[in-house]
């Protein structure tokens, strides 16, 4: 059992969202710009991503759809393959039916983790907009918050050129902390270890036992703090946290690179040095995904 609680599902309103806000430029010419393959439609980039999972012999993944209003581009990949993905949705507080789409996703749609990027969107955790937003998700039996905290940099916008007006203060997570007190009997994940604030991830989640951490991406945020390793980020994780708390993910997202093994081989290998036992090492990989998400 191998699941992967992070990848981007990169539909056509993706591409489409990028174009718009690149002068004249259509979606294939950004994929030509990026080396990326053409967009497909959502069902066709659903068969890829299974093909892709059995290549790698990964049981399940999340697919995030990575623009507001790309609800549905997800709902269409889960409900073709439902045993495969959970999915997940942006959705931008400050929308005037941010509630309304928040649980239109997660009821109809069949979506279960509402995300939020509260740097991008300008808007505060402890804004009245986002509670009722957190409100709305905590409402449906099943469903989770995912807060993007610490540094947030978007690759495909960087390499594009487009700016980033990103207003880093507001990913706290000792802001998730304290949405996550308010509502207990809802998940809350917090993606790439805090992405910088490692610590104040680690505080949140020893006083949230409803707050879990994923191990997501390259963790390039680690070079922030002199001499820091990923063997010692998930060392310190496991000891504060426990195994049943760390959901393993790669933060994948485009083809033809695809699923990023290296990045499983290489978190493989830390749990394996750190002496990490089976049991608890398949919490990580799978267990703790396939428990807040069951098929
Ligand atoms: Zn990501």
């Amino acid at each position: 059992m191998l699941c992967d609680a992070h990848c981007h599902f990169f539909s056509q309103a993706f591409f489409a969202a990028l174009a718009k806000q690149r002068d004249g430029a259509s979606p294939p010419d950004i994929c030509r710009d990026l080396q990326w393959d053409e967009p497909l439609s959502a069902e066709a980039l659903a068969d890829r991503w299974v093909q892709e999972l059995d290549r790698h012999g990964v049981t399940r993944t999340a697919l995030i759809a990575s623009i507001p209003g790309d609800a549905s581009s997800v709902a269409a990949a889960v409900a073709k393959h439902p045993s495969r993905f959970v999915g997940y949705f942006m959705v931008d507080p400050s929308a005037a039916d941010a509630v309304e789409r928040t649980r239109r996703a997660l009821t109809d749609l069949r979506l279960r983790v509402v995300c939020l990027f509260p740097a991008m969107h300008h808007v505060p955790l402890d804004d009245e907009r986002t509670h009722r937003v957190v409100e709305a998700a905590a409402a449906v039996p099943g469903a989770a918050v995912f807060v993007h905290c610490g540094l947030l940099s978007i690759g495909v916008r960087r390499k594009l050129g487009l700016p980033s007006r990103f207003d880093l203060r507001l990913g706290d997570p000792l802001a998730v902390s304290r949405l996550a007190l308010a509502f207990p009997g809802t998940p809350f994940l917090i993606p790439h270890f805090g992405a910088g604030l490692f610590r104040e991830a680690l505080m949140a989640a020893d006083a949230c036992p409803n707050i879990y951490v994923d191990t997501s991406s390259s963790n390039s945020w680690i070079r922030y703090t002199p001499g820091l390793t990923l063997e010692a980020v998930f060392k310190t994780a496991l000891a504060v946290l426990g195994p049943s708390r760390l959901l393993f993910g790669t933060d994948s997202s485009f083809f033809p690179r695809g699923w990023q093994k290296a990045i499983y081989a290489d978190q493989r290998s830390i749990l394996r040095g750190l002496g990490v036992g089976q049991a608890d090492s398949d919490l990580v990989f799978g267990g703790n995904f396939e428990r807040l998400f069951p098929a």
